[in-house]
């Protein structure tokens, strides 16, 4: 399988964000697309090639140009400060309740992109779990360069082609930033495969977090289909969207399915919320399905709480291509660095059709226990 990976992730990197406001050691780093290059590498079956520019009119063709602008601004207007801080963060959002009794028409005109960085960051994030340094918006064309190019190979014939990104991107919703995501890589790759192909395409986000952004971007069309395999907002991130009762509207009205699972979900758990989502993707026409892929289901991740173990990463690829459909694989999540190679590993082979044999040398059984 082809794999399309960007060296421009690496100037993304950070050592500390915080959690509930204190500092932890940063978990989207740039470890995690190395480790997983280096494992396709030593697997001798994945070829891996460079992104070609895409511009960026696929990007403001589902992003807001404002937030672009505040993307490609921020760091210089950061440094322009003159204090040395290591990432920008936001700490003030205009939360609704601020604007109650306010008609829309008035929060419309009154609710504007502040002139101060800070205040910009509050006003195109969703929360200060998106650390922005020098190398962030570089980073996120890229990343947004790797989906497309996947895109085209699939569009040009592949069955299946892999896409490297980093940072990742379902957080990140027409106008907004967040969850370690700025350009939504999946939903501007999906828009791109319906407005040149004229077919339907389906989003299929197995990554452990609610994919917010591709569902408010697909919410009210037609043309997309969005499946999504989750853990509860109501005890996980991002809290506020990700319910059953979310099915779309308007021409989008039940094209969004999401599938929210309980804590400590297993193997089996998840297999049959898979079976569930693959049926409503086989039940609307198309050819391509964007895989949203993130290894934070996985038993030892750091942020998750299911139990996934790395063989059933094999078999959720296999099914998934057993739907016969063309699959452009983008990566999002999944923290526990050690095991990320495997599992991606794993998941393509299954996808491809090819055994899993796991490689003695990293620690990790058949059944992701470590070993060693
Ligand atoms: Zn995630």
């Amino acid at each position: 399988m082809q794999v399309v990976y960007s060296p421009a992730h690496l100037g993304h990197d950070v050592s500390v964000e915080t959690y509930m406001g204190s500092p932890v050691p940063a978990n989207e780093v740039a470890e995690r697309a190395e480790r997983i290059r280096s494992a396709l590498e030593s697997d001798g079956g994945f070829p891996i090639s460079g992104p070609t520019a895409h511009g960026l009119e696929p990007i403001t063709a589902v992003h807001e140009p404002g937030l672009v602008r505040f993307l490609e601004e921020a760091w210089s207007a950061v440094r322009s400060q003159g204090i040395e801080r290591p990432f920008l963060s936001a700490d003030t959002y205009p939360n609704r309740s601020m604007f109650e009794g306010m008609s829309d028409d008035a929060i419309r005109d009154i609710v504007r992109e502040p002139r101060h960085i800070g205040g910009r960051a509050g006003f195109w994030g969703l929360d200060s779990a998106a650390p922005l340094v020098a190398g962030t918006y570089v980073a996120a064309l890229a990343a947004v360069d790797v989906a497309l190019t996947a895109v085209d190979l699939v569009l040009g014939g592949e069955r299946a082609v892999y896409g490297l990104c980093r940072p990742p991107g379902h957080h990140a919703a027409r106008s907004m930033y967040g969850g370690y995501c700025f350009f939504n890589n999946a939903a501007i790759a999906a828009d791109s495969i319906a407005r040149s192909t004229g077919e339907r395409v389906a989003v299929l986000d197995v990554d452990f977090h609610h994919g917010n952004g591709t569902q408010q971007i697909f919410w009210r069309r037609g043309d997309v289909r969005y499946v999504s395999i989750h853990a509860d907002p109501d005890r996980q991130y991002p809290y506020f969207l990700g319910r059953a009762d979310e099915t779309g509207e308007g021409e989008g009205s039940g094209e969004n399915l999401n599938i929210p699972l309980q804590a400590g979900a297993t193997n089996g758990d998840y297999l049959d919320s898979l079976d569930r989502a693959l049926e409503a993707i086989a039940a609307a026409p198309g050819s391509v399905i964007v895989v949203s892929l993130g290894f934070d289901t996985y038993g030892l991740d750091p942020i998750g709480d299911f139990a996934l173990t790395t063989d059933v990463y094999h078999e959720i690829g296999k099914r998934t291509a057993a739907l016969r459909r063309r699959l452009v694989i983008l990566q999002e999540g999944g923290y526990h660095r050690p095991s990320l190679g495997e599992n991606a590993r794993a998941w393509l082979r299954g996808a491809e059709g090819r055994a899993f044999d796991p490689l003695p040398a990293n620690g990790f059984g058949p059944g992701g226990t470590v070993t060693g």
